[in-house]
């Protein structure tokens, strides 16, 4: 940015000082005084005082009124005019101000000039693409020079075009309708290039204006990709030598040799544990790889029954199980990845649970119109500040309980990425020592009518121990 010229003291040219007001009253009052004197002993000397004093008046007014004309004339034409030589009354202190005043203004609007400038040169600097957007006519007011080689945008052309159009194929019409609620669009392609991703962002800074700011993430993307191909090829490389291994410890019977036993079966449980991560991370591989799972209407009262057999196979009757059908309706979904996320809210909360803990799955209808998927239980709960990242791989509360139990640490992660690519959310409610609900969030769009012709939401409808 280039250093802004120091202020000056005044704006006013060396040498146009204005003339100090009350030595300038003083002064035309006392010429006034003398004319008028002089008008006076004239008149006095030739018996017409009164005469001489009118014609010395009018003058002084005719003279006043060209001076005043002067100066609306120069105001009108934004001219000043010189200051006159010796000419130290009101009307010159009168131009003075306004030189001054003009002079300052001129040095303040070069500044705020300047300084324009130097935002403009900064702007246009960033290697991220800025597009000034008119908020009510959407119409493209500025944008840098990034812009053209992200989004396509040249001067003078695209300046006051429509931004939607302009910016096509990008999906911005819906985007830009949803204003200060706009998501950030994290992958999109660039006008230019296909080849381009582009990550967009819609920063509405007044009430007037909006900010369209585009980055390259081709980069980024590619190592994430990079990082997906590499997780899923070891995964899958692993699952070979896995199952080999699997297949002769299954072979090994433990009565032949009971020396070997302890052994054999701490292999036999770390190969499983082996497995079972090695399938969740080939799971989690597949969601990440797709933009949307095939749909389908997904019968929840099986559903729910089905989770309810799995409860209660995996707690062998240590817990209380209640199921709540409440909701009447369906979910419109991948029926498997749902099972599946589901499946592993379920096998979380009798993990958890303590022996003789209640857990309770509960599918009800919203406010809004969506339906809600929530697995409660009373077990050890989660301190508040793990809660933001439960849903990260291998984040676990307690380490060592989670893997006891068998716990791969992927399983809420499957979750969170199943849910999304249903646009729905998970929150996690939790209090230490009294229990945590997982709740599974879908919009009205999820929601379809129950085949079996149940409309309105039955009590509750299945409840065993
Ligand atoms: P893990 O296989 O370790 O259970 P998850 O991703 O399913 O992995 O869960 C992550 C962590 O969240 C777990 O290690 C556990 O600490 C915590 N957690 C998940 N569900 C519950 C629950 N119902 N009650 C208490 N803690 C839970």
């Amino acid at each position: 940015m280039r250093p802004l010229p120091p202020r000056p003291e005044s704006g006013a040219p060396p040498g146009s000082a204005p003339v100090p007001l009350r030595a300038a009253w003083r002064r035309t009052l006392a010429g006034t005084l003398v004319l008028l004197a002089v008008a006076l002993l004239l008149g006095l000397a030739i018996g017409q005082p009164a005469w001489t004093l009118a014609a010395a008046a009018l003058a002084l007014l005719a003279w006043h009124g060209g001076r005043l004309h002067r100066v609306l004339a120069d105001i009108d034409a934004h001219r000043v005019g010189p200051p006159q030589r010796g000419g130290k009354g009101v009307w010159n202190a009168l131009a003075g101000l306004l030189r001054r005043d003009r002079a300052e203004m001129r040095a303040r609007k070069r500044r705020l000039i300047d300084l324009l400038r130097a935002y403009r040169a900064a702007a246009d600097a960033l290697p991220d693409a800025v597009v000034v957007v008119d908020r009510n006519t959407q119409r493209i007011l500025w944008f840098n020079r990034a812009s053209t080689a992200l989004l396509g945008l040249s001067r003078p052309r695209d300046r006051g075009a429509p931004v939607v159009e302009r910016l096509q194929p990008l999906p911005l019409a819906r985007w830009l309708a949803a204003g200060r609620n706009a998501e950030p669009m994290h992958d999109a392609r660039s006008p230019v290039d296909e080849r381009v991703r582009l990550d967009l962002r819609l920063v509405p800074y007044s009430e007037d204006y909006w900010l369209l700011v585009a980055r390259d993430v081709s980069k980024l993307l590619h190592l994430e990709q990079m990082r997906q191909d590499f997780v899923a090829n070891v995964s899958h490389e692993l699952r070979t030598p896995l199952t080999v291994v699997h297949g002769y410890l299954d072979m090994l019977d433990p009565e032949d040799m009971p020396e070997w036993q302890p052994m054999l079966e701490e292999m036999r449980r770390q190969s499983q544990r082996m497995t079972r991560l090695v399938e969740d991370l080939l799971t989690l591989s597949r969601l990440e790889a797709r933009d949307s799972l095939p749909e389908e209407t997904v019968a929840m009262a099986p559903m729910l029954a089905a989770l309810r057999r799995e409860a209660e196979a995996y707690s062998q009757g240590r817990h209380e199980i209640e199921v709540q059908d409440l909701a009447g309706c369906d979910l419109a979904g991948s029926g498997q990845e749902l099972h599946s996320a589901f499946s592993n809210l379920v096998t979380n909360a009798v993990r958890y649970t303590p022996t003789g803990g209640r857990i309770t799955i509960r599918f009800a209808r919203e406010p809004g119109g969506g339906a809600v998927l929530s697995v409660q239980d009373t077990g050890q709960g989660i301190p508040e500040a793990h809660l933001p990242r439960l849903t990260e791989r291998f984040y676990r509360v307690s380490g060592s309980r989670s893997r006891e139990s068998g716990g791969t640490g992927l399983g809420l992660s499957i979750v969170k990425h199943v849910l999304g690519l249903h646009q729905a959310r998970l929150e996690v409610d939790s209090t230490v020592g009294q229990g945590s609900t997982f709740s599974c969030h879908f919009g009205p769009e999820r929601v379809r009518a129950r085949h079996d012709g149940e409309a309105d939401p039955p009590a509750v409808r299945q409840a065993s121990h």
